[in-house]
């Protein structure tokens, strides 16, 4: 497996290109914006990708679809249909921070909780993750998850957009704690980490800050914390 990805856009969000090299399979998961890098980055890779998978419909995360439509005519992008209104509303999201955007046609498939996703040999599934967004997932295998904007290096995602659930979002916050310590995240923005780093040192993990918007601390790393 490998895993590159491209930094794009002003919200600097990350675009990955998953790839099972020996079978000569790609997805993207979360074309975001510049259309052209991402372009690039497949390029260098040599496989064309299979699927587009999203995170969430946020306008950082969707901004390239059209584009990757057209550079590969016919490729099918999944989305949790919890999203469906995010994904309508970008446009207008993205007016309101005075940016270009360009709308993309609906999404062809439909994410759900506990959905197997392949990449040639790879297998990952899906982990719905509501809070940041209300159709937010993760996908989660090979020792890996591509969390979006759920856990940061050093964060975690904001929970005071419209339709954000603060509440949900510790729940799942709890839930992807519950991945083992070596899993890597590959995070919607900023650089990679791993669960295990972000569960002994992430100020919103270990109880020293409470999630905005709510009065909880994500309960249950407070308590390994407390049974550590
Ligand atoms: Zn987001
Ligand atoms: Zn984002």
């Amino acid at each position: 497996m490998i895993v590159d990805f491209v930094t794009v856009g002003p919200f600097e969000e990350n675009c990955y290109l998953v790839t099972d090299e020996s079978a000569g399979v790609a997805v993207l998961v979360d074309p975001g914006d510049e259309g052209r890098q991402i372009e690039t980055m497949v390029e260098r890779r040599g496989i064309a990708p299979s699927a587009v998978w999203l995170t969430h419909a946020h306008l950082d995360h969707i901004g390239a679809v059209s584009a990757v439509r057209r550079a590969w005519p016919g490729i099918p992008v999944h989305l949790h249909p919890a999203d469906a209104l995010v994904y309508a509303y970008a446009e207008r999201a993205a007016a309101n921070y005075g940016l270009r955007f360009e709308q993309p046609e609906p999404p062809e498939c439909e994410l759900a909780e506990g959905q197997i996703l392949t990449v040639g040999s790879l297998t990952f599934s899906v982990m719905h993750l509501p809070g940041h967004a209300p159709g937010h997932v993760a996908f989660v295998g090979e020792g890996i998850a591509l969390s979006g904007d759920c856990i940061f290096n050093g964060s975690v995602g904001r929970t005071d957009l419209p339709l954000s659930d603060p509440n949900a979002f510790v729940g799942s916050l709890d839930r992807l704690l519950g991945l083992a310590d070596a899993t890597v995240i590959h995070p919607g923005h900023g650089p990679r980490t791993t669960i295990g780093r972000e569960r002994h040192s992430n100020p919103f993990l270990v109880g020293a800050v409470v999630v905005p918007g709510t009065a909880r601390r994500v309960s249950g790393a407070v308590l390994r914390d407390l049974n550590a």
